[in-house]
Order: structure tokens, then C-alpha cells, then sequence
């Protein structure tokens, strides 16, 4: 960030106000927090003259500055109504007085001041936020300038980040800077009593950006309504690129089967479930039955995919099957950008799929060279906007979780929000975490907060790769870090390509392990950094102490004292290695190979069971794992999941719609017997095999698995929690994001008296693990700085 030069030029014209009587103050105020781009400024203007108050407001790197003079008491009631009738788009963080004085003589008016430049950017840049209900009134009001403009955005609503390339936010550091405002815009923009004052992207059709229908090869269709001609196409069956906030999504008709068919078949993507975007609450309700809790989610400024469960009298059967297959949920979001309320009111149908537009496992496209080359062949039609986007930002995904909405996968709408404010978080060099491998996230602790980066995607896949470094570099040059000069914390797993980038930074580096981070992710977003906790990370893979690969640990400690390993799943084999966690049933047999009886061969492929027999024999060939993740996977295996899994998680998410269809809440399930330091899946599978042999239903079995798994952690948690005197229980780790067993484990430990805590502001998946690893790197000893990681039983 280039350093301070700062310009003090009045950007209102000062107005006069009758001097308050009796003694006046003069207060120099600093507010933090997300107080740039969401009209923060104007409402200080406003609030200021309310209360008879003169001085200035700037926004500079480190938030907003006041200075206000006044009477006592106005002051006081400026500062009281500062947090009170804060934007809603707004977050104040904290507001510190730096300076107090007695003046005799006050300023002649209260005004808002340029923008100043300075050498530490810690302000907070907003989240893009959905388009408000004053701009969608306007939207569809003819009379209105920007009477059915897909880019109309105010003070309150809009693109924030996905059009950010510099810090501080202003029109000249958005990509809206290619488009000079018109006089209407300009008059709008510098009038603080507008509900646009100082909104950068302000645009209208004059002076703005539009929209264009490109034909399948990329040649413009010059349609007089490009936006009406494409929902037309969407209402005749075509599968269309249409550009949004963060990136292109693949729309078609989510009741058109066929178009839903054509869709997978180009996209690639034969299970993988698809999101779809209702026109509103009504169409919502043809897919699912949210609750209060989810309507809330739905309709938040974030506008999130939130998971909702699939409603059984809802759309037809096989629809519902076909846009997300072997899942008990849907994922569904609300139009946000100005363009999907067009869409809809000019007739596109009232369920649309709206996936990120790519192919197969790619992250989404965002650059329009880059979606017309990789989308060639995929879309009908292109439907482009000129306003570029800075940066790929994919829709976040919310799941009530224990009546708690839980973000599983943080990208618009949330990111770059700071998720947690602590001191600790204050430590020079900074710290960058750099996460994990699979849905990876970084974070930035610095100035005292630590700000997750949006979903970038999985690490192995070049395009996210490279989405990985860019952010390293847009998150440092936006909070003024210089990755080569920051602490840089890594997975204890050194093939990660995350881990390969730290060691080639040439800074310190610090490797956490996998399961702590977890742990330690749900602990910083709680700001419990003494707190003495039992926790819980089950997930598929991450890399152990002792080298093996974990994913069913129990944790004791605190953040500050280290967590040390208390339990964990009995090992079993995983033959094959990685792909045995693709393959449920080589998990089956690598889990089986330790049960007594052999009569569980019959039902697994032959094949699987004498490559199982023959690597595991071979001591050394054969990984030994404590994954829950994979227990769940080979019972999926044993009940009939006999293909190989086209995305993480599917043969979970396949057992746990069968069970939820299966629930009998009197059935206490398959037993885990825990021994005070193992959990052992040999009692649990053998009660389940002898359920298959006898002709059990799969439905009946699987919640069995489901009801037994949790039955067994609750008591197994009881019995650690008790021994050592804690009282909370932490859960994370994606195997958590099973709503089935998240929601018994959470009934079981409250109804022993523990309180269970999870993730609620990043993903209980692998998007979390570089907020953990930046808890623990933040108490991390200066000794295990200077040897790269901690004593085991610390990190
Ligand atoms: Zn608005
Ligand atoms: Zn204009």
C-alpha cells in the first residue's frame, strides 16, 4: 500500500448550523470495523447534524475518522447512536475516542472529507451484499432512470468485493473505474443526503455497464433486450452462462428434465448435486419445507445456497433425484443480483439450476475470455456483463446446524469479512495460514483480526491453484502484508501443495496438524483461547502425529495449552490408500479384514476382497487409518454403495438419506463400545453385517449406523469430559456437516450436560483448518517458530 498522502479537501460544501450554548468538547473518534463502501460516512453527516454536532468524517486505511465538537451531551448521544442506528450493511468493530479537548471556537459546519491514504490498510472491505428492497423498487418502477438496470446497486446493497482491486474503496479502485458517472450519477454520488452518496459502483444505462446475449460461439445476438431474450431461452430449455456477482453460473429449467440431463452430460458432473435459485419463497416451497431459521438464511444479505431438506410431497420424485441424487438435502438460494430478479420477471421459470459454470470439479469461471473459451460447447447462450469482476467468488453454502445457521462453504457474501477480533491476532510479522488441500481457504491474521478468504476450491486442480496464489497475493496487498515477511503456517502433511508454497516462501513456516486445526478453528471462533475443551474432529483424511492418516480423534486442552490426543477410532487398513477413499467398498474390506467371522466376503466383490487380502498382508503397503469419515464410508460400502464416489463426501451423504429416511428414534442402533481410548468399529460392523445377512432394510441399517455412531461418541464423551473436568465439547471436521449425526451428537451431549460448540462462521470442513491453523500459530511458542512446528501433543 502506498504510503499517506492525504488530501483535506471538503467533499460537501460546508453548511451553517447555529453554534450549540454553553461549554462545547471536540472529539477525535476512530471507528473499525466494515465502515467502507456500505454508507457509513453519509450517516455520520447525517447523524452529526442531528445532533448539532461540526467537524469532519474521512474514511482512510484504518476505517473511518471522526472529528465532531459540540455540546457534551450531543457528543455523547452522537457516540451512543453510532452503534444503535449503525447501516445495516455496516459492522462497527469498535469505536475509541484518541482525543478530547475543551475548544472555544467551533468549525463552521460538519463535513465529509476526502478520502486519505495511509500506510497500514486494516479498514474492512465489505462482502458484496444482495440488491436492496429501495433499488429492487426502483428496478421495476418505469418511471425510475434506472428502471430495469441490471447493475443498480446504493449505499446499502451491492458489489463490494468481487469489484475491490485496491483498498481504500473508492470508484477508482473498483473495476467501475473504466466508467465515467453521467451527470445524474455524479449528482447522486456527491450528495450526502442521497441514498447513493459516495455508493462507487453507481451506474445507470447511460453511463453504465450492460448486458449482451452472446451466441453458443461467442458472437453477440445484438438482442434489443438481451435479459428477456435470455430468459426466454432459459423458458424454452437451454442451458445459459449468465454472469453474476462472483463468477458465471450454468442455468436451466429445474423442472425440465431433459435440460437438467443436458446439463450433466456436458458439465460432467453425473451425481454432483446441483443448487438451484427460486424466484421466491413460494417457489422455494416446491423443493423444501424451510423452517424459520432457514427462511432467515435465505433471505439474509448474504443470500447463501442454504441446505434444506428435500420435501418428500414436493416436486416430482424423480426431478428431485436428478438435480441432487442420492441426497436427503437441497441446496437453494434467493436471486440477489439486480440481472435474476430481471430474469424472473421477464419470465425465466420459477426454479432455475444455478451452478457454478465450469466443468467437472473446476473452480468457477470469472473472467469473460476465460468463460466463453472453458464453457464452449456447454451453454446454449452467454449472457455477459461489461462490469468485470475483480476477483472468483463462488456462492456460500448454509446449513442449520442445531438450529444455528453454520456456514459450510464461506465465499459471497461473507468473505472478506474478518471472523474473529482478538489481540492475539495483533502479533508483527503477521500470520497467513495457509489451510489444508481439499476446499482449501487462507487466512490473514493481522492488525488484530483474521479475515478467511472466500472458497478457493481443491488444491489439486490447477485453476484453484492458481486462485490459491492469487489470493495469497489479494489478501496481502489488501491488509498491506507482504507474504514473504509474514509468519506462514502450514498442514503438518508436507505433499499439500499449500505446504509446498509455504516452505517456498523463504519465511518462517509452522506445520499444524490437521485434526488440531479443526478443533482449534471452533475455539478461536468462540474466543475461547483458555477454555479447557474436549474436542471431537471426524473427517475423512488428515495427516496424523505417528504418520498415519487420521480423521476420528478426541482432543483435550486449550488453544494456549495445546490439545494432546485422547482417543480416537480403533485403526483399520485403507487398501489402496487414497483410493480406497474413493472406493466405499475397499474401505468396507479395510475394515472388515479385522472381524473374526470372514462370512462379510460375500458381500463385496471378489476382486476388492483379495486385493484387500494381498496389500494388506504386505506390512508397509498398506496405510492404517482412525477415519470416521471412511467408517462411513464402508458401511455405505456394505449397504450397497458399489461404485466409485465422483465427489468428496457422496457415499456419506448417500447413507445419511437413507437413514433419515429410515429414523426410528426408539432404535439406539449398532453398539460402538469405547474402552477409554479406543472407539471399536468391529462391534458396530459386525452388528451391521449381521443386519444385511438377515435381509434388514438398508434404510433401517443405515440409521442404525447413524443412531450407533453417535451413541457411542456421546458416551465415550461423557466418560473423557467427566474424567477430566470439562464441560464443553467441540465438534468439527466435515464429517460433522452429517446434519443426521451433528443433530443426535448435539442432543446426546446437552442431554448429558455438556455443552456442544461448533463451527458457525467458517465451514466444519477443510475451509475451516486455516483458521485454526492460525489460532495455534498465534500462541505458538517462539521455540517452535524457529523449528517449524510445536511438541506433538501441542499441534
Ligand atoms: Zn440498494
Ligand atoms: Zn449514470
Amino acid at each position: 500500500m502506498p504510503t499517506s498522502t492525504s488530501s483535506s479537501e471538503p467533499a460537501t460544501a460546508p453548511r451553517a448550523e447555529p453554534a450549540p450554548a454553553g461549554p462545547v468538547v471536540r472529539s477525535r473518534l476512530r471507528v473499525r470495523g466494515i465502515v467502507q463502501g456500505v454508507g457509513f460516512r453519509p450517516f455520520v453527516y447525517r447523524l452529526a447534524r442531528r445532533e448539532g454536532l461540526r467537524g469532519w468524517v474521512l474514511n482512510d486505511g484504518d476505517g473511518v475518522l471522526i472529528e465532531a465538537a459540540g455540546a457534551e451531551a450531543a457528543l455523547a448521544g452522537f457516540v451512543r447512536a453510532l452503534r444503535l442506528e449503525c447501516p445495516p450493511a455496516a459492522r462497527i468493530e469498535a469505536v475509541a475516542e484518541l482525543e478530547r479537548a475543551r475548544v472555544a471556537e467551533l468549525p463552521a459546519a460538519f463535513v465529509i472529507r476526502e478520502s486519505a491514504r495511509h500506510g497500514d490498510a486494516t479498514t474492512l472491505i465489505s462482502p458484496d451484499l444482495a440488491v436492496c428492497d429501495a433499488c429492487l423498487a426502483e428496478l421495476f418502477d418505469p418511471s425510475d432512470p434506472r428502471y430495469r438496470y441490471p447493475y443498480i446497486n446504493c449505499t446499502h446493497c451491492g458489489p463490494r468485493y468481487s469489484i475491490v482491486t485496491a483498498l481504500p474503496y473508492d470508484r477508482a479502485r473498483t473495476t467501475m473505474a473504466a466508467f465515467p458517472m453521467c451527470a445524474h450519477c455524479e449528482t447522486q454520488y456527491a450528495d450526502p443526503d442521497d441514498r447513493r452518496f459516495h455508493a462507487q459502483p453507481v451506474a445507470c444505462p447511460t453511463c453504465g455497464p450492460a448486458y449482451r446475449l452472446l451466441g453458443p460461439e461467442g458472437r453477440d445476438l445484438a438482442c434489443p433486450d438481451p435479459v428477456a431474450a435470455a430468459a426466454q431461452r432459459l423458458a424454452r430449455g437451454e442451458i445459459l452462462a449468465v454472469k453474476g456477482i462472483g463468477g458465471y453460473h450454468l442455468a436451466c429449467d429445474a423442472r425440465d428434465a431433459r435440460a437438467v440431463a443436458a446439463l450433466r452430460r456436458r458439465k460432467v458432473r453425473k451425481e454432483k448435486p446441483f443448487a438451484l435459485m427460486a424466484r421466491d419463497v413460494d417457489a422455494v416451497r416446491a423443493v423444501a419445507a424451510p423452517g424459520p431459521a432457514e427462511l432467515e438464511a435465505l433471505r439474509s444479505p448474504a443470500r447463501p445456497i442454504v441446505l434444506l431438506s428435500k420435501r418428500a410431497a414436493g416436486l416430482d420424485a424423480r426431478l428431485l433425484h436428478a438435480l441432487a441424487p442420492d441426497n436427503a438435502d437441497i441446496g437453494v438460494m434467493l436471486p440477489y443480483a439486480p440481472l435474476h430478479h430481471l430474469l424472473f420477471a421477464a419470465g425465466a421459470p420459477e426454479l432455475l439450476v444455478m451452478t457454478s459454470a465450469n466443468r467437472s470439479s473446476e473452480p468457477i469461471a470469472y473472467r469473460d475470455e476465460e468463460a466463453l473459451r472453458t464453457l464452449t460447447g456447454l451453454a446454449d447462450a452467454f449472457l455477459v456483463g461489461e462490469r468485470p469482476i475483480a476477483r472468483r467468488i463462488d456462492d456460500s453454502v448454509v446449513a442449520v446446524l442445531g438450529g444455528t445457521p453454520t456456514v459450510i462453504r464461506r465465499a459471497r457474501g461473507y468473505a472478506p469479512a474478518p471472523v474473529v477480533s482478538d489481540p492475539r491476532f495483533a502479533a508483527t510479522p503477521p500470520v497467513l495460514a495457509l489451510g489444508a488441500g481439499l476446499k482449501n481457504s487462507i487466512t490473514l491474521a493481522v492488525a488484530g483480526q483474521a479475515f478467511v478468504s472466500q472458497h478457493l476450491g481443491d488444491l489439486d486442480n490447477l485453476d484453484a491453484a492458481m486462485a490459491f496464489e492469487e489470493t495469497v497475493r489479494d489478501l496481502g496487498a489488501m491488509y498491506g502484508v507482504d507474504p514473504r515477511g509474514a509468519r506462514v503456517v502450514h498442514d503438518l502433511h508436507p505433499g499439500y501443495r499449500s505446504s509446498r508454497f509455504a516452505r517456498a516462501l523463504g519465511a518462517p513456516t509452522l506445520a499444524v496438524q490437521h485434526h488440531r486445526a479443526h478443533v482449534a478453528s471452533v475455539l478461536a471462533e468462540h474466543g475461547a483461547w483458555d477454555a479447557r475443551v474436549l474436542g471431537l474432529a471426524f473427517d475423512g483424511a488428515g495427516l496424523g502425529d505417528d504418520g498415519t492418516v487420521w480423521g476420528g480423534e478426541a482432543f483435550l486442552g486449550s488453544l494456549t495449552e495445546g490439545l494432546a490426543r485422547v482417543a480416537h477410532l480403533r485403526p483399520a487398513w485403507l487398501p489402496g490408500g487414497d483410493a480406497a477413499a474413493r472406493r466405499p467398498q475397499q474401505a468396507a474390506a479395510g475394515f472388515l479384514l479385522a472381524q473374526a467371522d470372514d462370512a462379510w466376503e460375500a458381500l463385496l466383490p471378489a476382486r476388492i476382497v483379495a486385493v484387500s487380502r494381498a496389500v494388506t498382508a504386505s506390512p508397509g503397503a498398506c496405510p492404517s487409518t482412525t477415519s470416521i469419515g471412511r467408517l462411513f464410508d464402508a458401511a455405505a460400502g456394505l449397504l450397497g454403495f458399489d461404485r466409485a464416489m465422483t465427489f468428496e463426501g457422496q457415499a456419506a451423504m448417500w447413507l445419511e438419506a437413507l437413514a433419515r429416511n429410515g429414523a426410528r428414534r426408539d432404535d439406539p442402533g449398532y453398539p460402538l463400545p469405547f474402552d477409554g481410548a479406543t472407539w471399536d468399529h468391529r462391534t458396530l460392523l459386525g452388528a451391521l453385517l449381521r443386519d444385511v445377512h438377515r435381509g434388514v432394510g438398508a434404510e433401517r441399517c443405515a440409521w442404525r449406523v447413524h443412531a450407533g455412531i453417535a451413541t457411542g461418541v456421546v458416551a465415550a464423551a461423557e466418560r473423557l469430559a467427566g474424567a477430566h473436568g470439562v464441560g464443553v465439547v467441540v465438534l468439527s471436521g466435515g464429517v460433522w456437516q452429517n446434519r443426521l449425526l451433528h443433530e443426535l451428537g448435539v442432543a446426546g451431549l446437552r442431554g448429558c450436560g455438556l455443552e456442544p460448540w461448533w463451527n458457525l462462521a467458517v465451514s466444519p470442513g477443510d475451509g475451516g483448518i486455516s483458521l485454526g491453523q492460525a489460532a495455534l500459530a498465534a500462541v505458538a511458542a517462539e521455540d517452535g517458530w524457529r523449528e517449524g512446528h510445536v511438541s506433538r501433543d501441542r499441534m
